[in-house]
């Protein structure tokens, strides 16, 4: 008899209570460590230290179901006696009590640390037999057994072949580790791509509708994965193939893939693809692999890599990652940290090349990549650096530019007075139809801003533009992205001071015009309205709806921000610009009639902070004020009002039916 030394009573309370977490990780332990020993085999035979043929070295999990247990074989190995008490008994060495009273609660941390993934099995197991033979010329075969307490047995046993079982009595609430879908489940979860193989059972086959099983072994995991391999003996094929092995459930093809092979400063090696996203709903829905040494980790890769590269797929290894560890304890990693940015470096320069070597190609994947390359730019500072010279602008012409090309062929024409370069954009192109019209016919050029991210796209090129130096020289000139709707296009890119000149009607006479469309107005509606004279152009719409940039950006900012719910909240705005320059406003204006009528004026609310004292006492009392009103015009107002949500795609339903019947009326 034995006693497991020093630090058992406090590694068992430690380990029953990481079984709340995820006590189904036994089983990887355990077919790890039959995996290493298996290696450590072959690695004994190669240097000539284990003579002649290895054998079947096939690692096997085994359920009896009678007797309750649940046994992985492997034929590495093995241990001797005192190997078994070495590695197993002496559980943990020096410094190990300290440990673990600072981490008490930390139940990962320890595991991980100490590499008690043996012990691990406790968490499902009441009692853990071990049968091992070593391969050691003359070694004795030994039997193990706890039952979880600080005693163990050890005795000398009979085991004709080299190697170890290890053999769980499952737990009684634990018994589902008996079912074959459970296991075979989680050994597809966690070995499907390790070394050596692991048999689960027989294959299965239908025939005349019933499953047979035939007499060959069911192999549950691919040796040979592609990441292992180095990327001169792989085809094109080769990475779709893998793709759909990692990822079974997935038809589509990915876009592209970038493998990863790196041994300095630490070692990693992966594959990574940039799948094709048809909608924001199964971006997590596969998620990138993460292996030590072929056995899977965990496919909860946040914090390990950056947030925007979660939205790829594929498979990143690394002997460096530590197994079994909290996600806290990962974060502070510092492989971890330099696995994180070197990943971003290789996904950033890949692009960049590809861009490089084919522009034409490039633009093909764009609009199925930018959300990646979008959401990288603005949550990580190191890839917009690299992305911003390859991260694209797409026109209603179809054609691609990168920010600095597209600023270059705009400039010219699109630079305001105030020296504003301003760049015009669509979310709708037929829904902006008419504006689109306008600014073309000035010859602007229009940007097409579909994407989920472009909102915020803009804002950053606005942002990162807007820094510029003080030094007049150097000074970078303003980027302001506008939407082709948000206002008369004379008004989004004001050339002269003067553009508004030709307007020859009173604010007396515009405010009676206001108040004439105000009545037309619909009551109630969802949507609120700002009226506005302004003589645009002849050739402009009578009547038109524009939506102020800032606060409709900001609106639909918040929707993907939080802290920015007082936005989201708010109606959508629209202004309703009365064109004083069009015949019709014109004819409009000419009908309106005027009277004068006294008023009482509250001097404190109408008199605007510049005027001065002397001019606020004069005001006192009456005044008299010339009022226009324009009188029996009703039809034609609303007519042109609804023409003007009709330009904007805002006329629906009910009033839309109204706007048809009036129409045919007014024929
Ligand atoms: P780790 O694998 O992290 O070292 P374990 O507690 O799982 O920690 O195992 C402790 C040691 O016991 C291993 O390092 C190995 O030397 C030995 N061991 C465990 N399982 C086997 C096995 N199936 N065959 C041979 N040796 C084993």
């Amino acid at each position: 008899m034995a006693t497991i030394k020093v630090t058992s009573e406090n590694i068992f309370p430690v380990i029953k209570k990481f079984l709340y977490s995820d006590h189904e990780i036994f089983l990887r332990e355990l077919i790890s460590n039959a995996v290493d020993a298996t290696q450590k085999l072959k690695t004994l035979s190669r240097s000539g230290d284990v003579k002649g043929d290895l054998g079947d070295v096939r690692v096997r999990v085994l359920i009896d179901k009678k007797k309750k247990t649940l046994t992985v074989q492997d034929h590495g190995i093995g241990m001797t006696a005192e190997e078994v008490d070495k590695y197993i008994n002496q559980i943990a060495f020096s410094g190990a009590e300290e440990f673990v009273n600072k981490y008490k609660d930390q139940a990962e941390a320890i595991i991980g640390h100490f590499g008690l993934g043996f012990y691990s099995a406790f968490m499902v197991a009441d009692k853990v037999e071990i049968f091992t033979l070593s391969y050691k010329d003359d070694a004795k075969a030994v039997h193990w057994s706890c039952s979880g307490d600080t005693e163990v047995e050890m005795e000398d046993t009979i085991k004709a072949e080299r190697g170890t079982d290890i053999v769980l009595h499952i737990n009684k609430e634990f018994e589902q580790y008996l079912e074959d879908a459970t296991v075979e489940g989680l050994l597809k979860k966690y070995c499907k791509f390790l070394p050596v193989e692991i048999a689960f059972g027989k294959k299965k086959e239908w025939k005349d509708g019933k499953e047979v099983e035939l007499d060959e072994e069911n192999i549950i995991n691919n040796v040979a994965p592609a990441w292992t391999k180095k990327p001169a003996d792989l085809k094109e094929e080769d990475y779709k193939t893998f793709y759909h092995e990692l990822y079974p459930t997935q038809m589509d093809e990915p876009l592209f893939h970038i493998h990863l092979n790196v041994d300095y400063p630490f070692n990693l090696t992966g594959i990574l693809y940039f799948p094709k996203i048809k909608s924001n709903l199964d971006v997590h829905r596969n998620k990138i692999q993460l292996y030590c040494n072929q056995v899977f980790v965990t496919d909860e890769v946040e914090n390990i890599v950056p947030e925007y590269l979660t939205l790829l797929h594929g498979v990143i290894d690394s002997p460096d990652i530590p197994l079994n560890v909290s996600r806290s304890y990962l974060q502070s990693d510092n492989n971890v940290k330099k696995i994180s940015s070197h990943i971003t470096k290789k996904v950033a320069d890949k692009l960049a090349e590809m861009y490089k070597t084919d522009k034409a190609d490039f633009e093909k994947k764009w609009d199925d990549i930018k959300m990646f390359i979008q959401f990288g730019m603005l949550t990580d500072e190191k890839f917009y650096e690299k992305a911003v010279d390859f991260a694209l602008l797409k026109n209603l012409d179809g054609e691609y530019y990168t920010q600095k090309d597209y600023i270059e062929k705009i400039k010219a024409n699109q630079t305001d007075k105030d020296g504003n370069i301003v760049v015009l954009y669509t979310q709708d192109k037929d829904l902006n139809y008419t504006y689109i019209e306008r600014a073309k016919q000035k010859g602007y050029d229009v940007l097409e801003m579909t994407g989920e991210l472009d909102v915020h796209q803009m804002s950053q090129a606005e942002q990162k533009n807007s820094v510029g130096s003080e030094s007049e020289s150097e000074k970078k000139a303003m980027l302001r992205f506008v939407r082709v709707d948000s206002d008369v296009i004379e008004n989004i890119i004001k050339k002269n001071v003067n553009e508004n000149a030709n307007d020859n009607y009173t604010d007396e006479q515009k405010e009676g015009m206001r108040k004439a469309f105000e009545q037309v107005l619909p009551e109630n509606s969802k949507l609120n309205y700002h009226i506005n004279c302004e003589a645009t152009a002849e050739d402009a719409l009578p009547v038109f709806l524009t939506q102020n940039e800032f606060m409709r950006r900001m609106k639909e900012m918040s929707a993907h921000q939080q802290g920015m719910s007082f936005y989201g909240q708010m109606p959508d705005q629209y202004n309703v610009v009365i064109n004083t320059a069009h015949p019709l406003i014109k004819e409009l204006m000419d009908k309106m009639t005027s009277e004068n009528v006294n008023e009482n004026v509250n001097v404190n609310e109408n008199v605007n902070a510049n005027e001065n004292a002397n001019e606020k006492t004069e005001k006192k009392g009456k005044t008299e004020k010339t009022v226009w009103t324009l009188k029996d015009q009703d039809e034609r107002l609303k007519q042109l009002f609804d023409i003007a949500l009709l330009a904007s795609g805002q006329l629906k339903g009910e009033a839309l039916a109204n706007f048809v019947n009036r129409s045919v009326s007014l024929l």
